[in-house]
């Protein structure tokens, strides 16, 4: 299979289930591994109408592995949102949603009853199962109950733990694993990511999204926050938070992310002397987080947590941003 080098032993252990294929097959673990690749992957490989039976990677030649890497083939269903759908420019405007919907299951469920077309096997790839609504996920549960003859079903979740109990326990579990470190750098810089270790700790150790955070405007913008919050206490907040008050909601979104992951570190460095996210700024933390207090860093990071919460709908971003960089100023 086509894998990432840190997926070689979550790799071997999805080959492992061709001896006896379950109905259904979990593949969870952090966001920015490449498991849905891995699953496209296996679903390829099982569906490959090459000879050998043992080949651990798909021919890439015959009928099927054609309409495979064409999104084309006739027994694979696709089952996610529509937002991670590609777009088509087209096609009339349809509503963007990150969820799954039951009708969707529902099609998904009529897909696997129905007869192959090839080989004997039908899948259905599932991105990301969390994705699902109550319904869609009950639904889901039907089948997974009594799956049709001759059907995979491969759920990829980042967020196992928000899936039904019920699911869960129908499925074949398998974890993805996080790559050490090394193995993460060395790759990152063979893709050309400057800046890999950072980039490595902004991801929290996913590789494939640390390669977005390979970007210049980002780690501008990321810089400008930080070196506005070393000097908040000093700051008139009012003034600070002007500058935020144009920002579009996704900004917004970010910046607060930066905000949380700035206040983690705070209080990492103040309690345990290191910090997770900023290998670049780790000497200003440490300068800071002798002068933070902890009860107020507390609440901050709760102000901030219900400020993520209703990300969507801001009320007045500069009034909150005021409102937190009044609470961050407290904090020292
Ligand atoms: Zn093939």
């Amino acid at each position: 299979m086509q894998i990432y080098p840190w997926q070689t032993d979550t790799a071997q252990r999805l080959l492992a289930l061709r001896a006896q294929l379950p109905h259904a097959v979990l593949l969870h673990g952090r966001a920015g591994l490449g498991k849905y690749g891995l699953a496209q992957a296996f679903a390829k490989l099982l569906l490959c109408e090459q000879r050998d039976a043992n080949a651990d990677v798909a021919c890439g030649q015959c009928p099927s592995c054609h309409w495979f890497e064409q999104g084309s083939h006739p027994d694979v269903h696709i089952l996610q949102p529509n937002a991670l759908d590609e777009v088509d420019d087209s096609a009339p405007e349809r509503k963007k949603s990150e969820w799954i919907s039951v009708e969707q299951v529902r099609q998904a469920i009529a897909f696997l009853q129905l007869s192959s077309h090839r080989n004997g096997l039908r899948v259905v790839l599932l991105n990301p199962a969390e994705a699902m609504n109550a319904a869609a996920a009950n639904a889901l549960l039907k089948t997974l109950e009594e799956p049709p003859e001759n059907s995979l079903l491969i759920l990829v979740s980042h967020q196992p733990s928000r899936l039904l109990p019920t699911i869960l326990s129908r499925c074949h579990q398998l974890r993805a694993n996080l790559p050490d470190s090394s193995q993460a750098l060395m790759w990152l810089e063979e893709q050309g990511v400057a800046d890999a270790q950072l980039c490595l700790s902004l991801a929290a150790g996913s590789p494939l999204l640390a390669t977005a955070f390979a970007d210049d405007d980002y780690h501008a913008r990321r810089r400008a926050l930080l070196a506005d919050l070393q000097v908040a206490a000093q700051t008139p907040a009012l003034a600070m938070a002007e500058r935020y008050a144009k920002l579009a909601v996704a900004d917004y979104s970010q910046l607060l992310q930066w905000l949380q992951q700035w206040v983690h570190d705070l209080q990492s460095m103040k309690l345990a002397g290191r910090v997770y996210y900023h290998q670049d700024f780790s000497e200003q933390l440490r300068n800071l987080s002798m002068h933070v207090k902890l009860t107020p860093l507390l609440k901050l990071q709760q102000r901030l947590q219900r400020a993520r919460a209703v990300v969507a709908h801001p009320l007045n971003i500069q009034m909150v941003m005021e409102d937190i960089l009044l609470e961050y100023a407290s904090v020292f």
